[in-house]
């Protein structure tokens, strides 16, 4: 289903996925340099149609341009390629697709994204808040990705779904700012209408899922959604402007089954199409 000979970069095509097979940052269990490779294999699997949107991949102008290669030992190195490579995407008129890697490398794709679209939205579905001052005494950490975000985007252009772990600064913090949401029908509706028409991008921190559907991630976490529900937030942004998204967080070898490999192609379909709409 994603492959490198999909469609050439030459071609011109509408969503880019970029993989950025980064983890130099992970907190607990390392593994999600590994995602992107564990998606185009499980994607050999996984049906291109999709009966939710009644929509085939084959009619979505998309190409994957591979995985980046990325120093595992230098952060800044390695989010300075990202961050070129999603800005060739824009200046190629592409919407960024960003496969991680661990959720650090959301950081440089929202920055090079913002940049383009300076009246830009985020809507970030994670088990973590993701929005700690710092980690251990780093900055750049998967577990401040969205604190940073807030510094150059502002927590009011911020919105968080599915967060149901956190510190206590943390969760004051996303108070104070409101920036939480949740998946009920009334909640989707309320953050339909915040989106409007502003641009926006999407990160998706794949530990939202439940463990038992999603055990394949580094810092699981119980209480977490199913399929369903990502289902029925798609849906509730279809028409909404996306212009940069990406799906992290998949450790594949931490699950023996594969099952999390194929639960996040099936995402990355199902998101691939919505960006198309
Ligand atoms: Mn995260
Ligand atoms: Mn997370």
């Amino acid at each position: 289903m994603f492959d490198y000979t999909n469609r050439e970069l030459h071609e011109s095509h509408d969503i880019r996925i970029i993989g950025a097979p980064f983890d130099g940052t992970v907190s607990f269990r390392p593994g999600a340099r590994f995602g992107p490779a564990a998606i185009r294999d499980a994607s050999d699997g996984v049906e291109t149609y999709s009966p939710i949107f009644d929509c085939d991949l084959e009619s979505v102008s998309y190409a994957d341009a591979g995985d980046l290669e990325l120093p595992m030992g230098s952060v800044e190195a390695a989010l300075s390629i990202i961050k070129e490579a999603v800005e060739d995407a824009l200046g190629d008129g592409a919407v960024p697709f960003v496969l991680g890697g661990e959720h650090l490398v959301s950081l440089p794709a929202i920055e090079a994204v913002y940049q383009k679209h300076p009246d830009l939205v985020v809507v970030q579905l994670d088990a973590h808040a993701d929005q700690r001052e710092e980690y251990l005494g780093v900055k750049l950490s998967h577990a401040c990705i969205m604190r940073r975000v807030s510094e150059f985007l502002g927590q009011e252009h911020i919105r968080q779904i599915g967060v149901r772990s956190g510190t206590r600064d943390e969760y004051r913090l996303m108070r104070d700012y409101n920036t939480l949401t949740t998946f009920h029908d009334d909640a989707l509706t309320e953050l339909r209408s915040w989106i409007g028409d502003r641009p926006l991008y999407l990160t998706v921190d794949l530990d939202v899922f439940d463990p038992a559907s999603f055990p394949g991630t580094g810092t699981p976490e119980p209480g977490g959604i199913d399929w369903w529900t990502f289902q029925r937030f798609l849906t509730s942004i279809q028409g909404c402007n996306i212009v940069g998204l990406d799906a992290v967080e998949l450790a594949p070898h931490l699950d023996a089954s594969g099952c999390s490999s194929v639960l996040a192609t099936k995402c990355l379909r199902e998101m691939l199409i919505i960006a198309s709409m």
